[in-house]
């Protein structure tokens, strides 16, 4: 089985651990003698009830998290959090801060503007978001309701590489792309949020966890679905949560329990990024994209200087077996996404593969 598996670089859905599938696959259609998949059970079942606050009290483990955090297992991905945060939590002074380092945090950005006024505290667009900005360049509003940033900028490359510091201002996050990645210190946080597809499971679960006294102060036509107070009252049962999904989000995390856990993971994802990056550096046609205090430990932009030199690039890599390295296109160049899943070999050999095709070019 596993050698029909091939190094998939895509920034998301992407990889997820070839044991998690095997294990999911052993139980697809009869989970633990109940004769019935996952898939087919009610929500409400015991059994499944018990895979729930099985994975929740993991989730909790894992991430260390404060007992006055909720986690909520919510559907609508992370686009859903751009209008959900700001319907939640800006009606305290009316306006928010926000970050703008990526795509997404711009994205996320423009929907709260619908909600309230918003304040752009920093933004890296004048160098195209190859750089983050330091923390003495963040304009902190004393009056904003929340802080807003994304941790890692999945299509630019680039990651924060320190907490904001925002005093008295609730901290508002988007971990897409590096929850579980390292550890996080959950209690400088009022809020993270990250859709399951980058590190944690299938498309369609996002993980949200809160700190309880934040929820219950939703605008009065807030969908019901879409007030955190809603969902954390009914534990993310108002309605159907997506079932499997957070299943295999249980695998996943009995996954990085057995790797040691989130720090064990910080080292083994540092040490994968850093083979990448010391290639990069001693290439000489391809080039980190990413400022280099910035570059991120989870999607590695890189390119030439010849858009067709790139094309050939990933054509061949594709052929050789290391699939979806083309970059996003308002970036261009290639952009490898090792997430926890992508083992430290699949990195290994993508760097190599960068050695060799340079020296047939140079030759
Ligand atoms: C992928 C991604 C999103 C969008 O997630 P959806 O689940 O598709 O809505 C938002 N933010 C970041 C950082 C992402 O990587």
């Amino acid at each position: 089985m596993g050698s029909a598996r091939i190094f998939n670089f895509a920034a998301g859905p992407s990889m997820l651990p070839e044991e998690v599938l095997q294990e999911a696959a052993a139980e697809l259609s009869n989970y633990k003698g109940t004769g019935m998949s996952v898939m087919e059970m009610s929500h409400r079942s015991d059994v499944y009830a018990r895979i729930f606050e099985s994975v929740q009290t993991a989730f909790r483990r894992v991430m260390n998290i404060p007992n006055n955090y909720s986690v909520l297992f919510l559907q609508g991905g992370a686009t859903l959090q751009f209008a959900m945060v700001p319907m939640n939590l800006i009606g305290k002074t009316g306006s928010a801060d926000y970050a703008v380092t990526g795509s997404f945090s711009g994205k996320a950005a423009k929907e709260a503007e619908k909600y309230g006024k918003i304040h752009i505290s920093a933004s890296s667009e004048d160098k195209n978001f190859t750089y983050i900005p330091r923390q003495e360049d963040l304009e902190i509003f004393p009056n904003a309701s929340y802080f807003h940033y994304c941790a890692n900028n999945t299509i630019y490359g680039t990651e924060w590489n320190y907490v904001p510091e925002t005093g008295e201002i609730p901290l508002v996050c988007d971990m897409s792309s590096n929850i579980l990645s390292k550890p996080v210190d959950v209690s400088k946080y009022a809020l993270i949020y990250a859709g399951a597809q980058k590190n944690m499971a299938p498309a369609g679960l996002t993980v949200v966890i809160i700190r309880n006294d934040l929820a219950g102060n939703a605008f009065p036509y807030t969908p019901i679905m879409m007030d955190y107070a809603t969902m954390i009252k009914n534990d993310s049962m108002y309605n159907t949560p997506p079932c499997y999904n957070i299943y295999i989000l249980g695998l996943v995390l009995n996954w990085v329990e057995k790797l040691g856990g989130l720090k064990a993971l910080q080292k083994r994802n540092e040490e994968k990024a850093a083979l990448l990056y010391e290639c990069l550096e001693e290439s000489q046609i391809f080039h980190p994209v990413a400022e280099k205090e910035a570059r991120s430990n989870m999607n590695v932009t890189f390119r030439s200087d010849s858009p067709e030199l790139d094309a050939m690039f990933v054509a061949r890599a594709a052929d050789a077996g290391f699939v979806n390295l083309k970059g996003h296109r308002s970036v261009g160049g290639m952009r490898a996404s090792i997430y926890n899943a992508m083992p430290p070999e699949g990195v290994a050999a993508l760097a190599d593969f960068i050695r060799v095709f340079e020296q047939n070019i140079l030759r």
